[in-house]
């Protein structure tokens, strides 16, 4: 159990930018003379926390939160925070933030409407490029994959990439495929950024351990190989029960607690709508 008396402890990257990995997902920051630029807040309960952790840092004003995403577990801090500082995303975000999510493919859940302050005031459909702390912070949208307003934050000078949930390192993903996600769109996503990112890139995922090029490219191979396998199993006629059943060795570990490997067979099947 946290309490807000356990600090944050930002976790240096490289040059300005900072992991803090708070409870529920991992946010990212850039801190220095010139602010501090956060991406994401996985929960309302770790702002203050966080904010701790940025101010250690940066006593500077706040300058700008990011958004990888619509998903409350990265939204989470946007209330709390939109009067404080400018809120940036895709263009989608804020269209989804006026709404209720509803989600029944892979997990339910209902992401509730969020009040104006939490929508962004600055919003891009492609491409958006930061110049502070002596950093390169370039945005750049990844359409119809996980969800379709996911975005990666790209420390080019740190050399440090936040990619949100577009990356599950050893993980099955949850993919949005009831609004605007896509398997093959993800895989797809994925494929484009190993083409991208330099080799010896940290990437920051949404959930889980810092990873970097091979982490990506064993995912890659993973969505490749076992969207492949489920589909074929389909087209021979297996029911869902028997693909459940049967999906080979190699893939089980990547089953876990948000998203086992019955749930990622159920988003595969919808998501090719077979
Ligand atoms: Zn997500």
């Amino acid at each position: 159990m946290t309490t807000p008396e356990i600090s944050l402890r930002p976790q240096l990257l490289s040059g300005t930018v900072y992991l803090l990995p708070a409870e529920g997902g991992n946010v990212g920051l850039c801190a220095g003379q010139d602010g501090a630029v956060w991406v994401d807040i996985p929960q309302a309960a770790e702002v203050a926390r966080v904010q701790a952790g940025v101010e250690s840092l940066a006593p500077g004003p706040l300058k700008f939160l990011v958004n990888t995403h619509a998903h409350g577990d990265h939204v989470a801090g946007n209330a709390l925070l939109g009067e404080q500082m400018p809120i940036i995303a895709h263009t989608n975000v804020r269209k989804r933030l006026m709404a209720d999510q509803s989600i029944t493919v892979g997990i339910k859940t209902v992401i509730p409407a969020q009040p104006p302050v939490a929508w962004p005031r600055i919003v891009f459909d492609q491409a958006l490029t930061l110049h502070l702390n002596g950093e390169e912070i370039r945005l750049i949208h990844f359409p119809q994959g996980h969800s379709d307003s996911d975005v990666i934050v790209w420390f080019s000078t740190a050399n440090v990439v936040h990619v949100g949930d577009i990356f599950w390192p050893g993980m099955f993903p949850f993919v949005d495929v009831e609004n605007g996600g896509s398997v093959e769109g993800l895989k797809q996503n994925v494929a484009k950024l190993i083409e991208l990112l330099p080799a010896t890139a940290q990437i920051i995922p949404g959930h889980g351990p810092v990873s970097d090029l091979t982490g990506l490219k064993a995912y890659h191979r993973m969505l490749g190989e076992t969207t492949d396998w489920i589909c074929k199993q389909r087209r021979a006629n297996k029911s869902v029960e028997n693909i459940r059943q049967a999906v080979p060795e190699e893939w089980l570990t990547w089953g876990h607690e948000f998203i086992s490997t019955a749930a990622w067979v159920e988003l595969v099947l919808y998501s090719y709508g077979m």
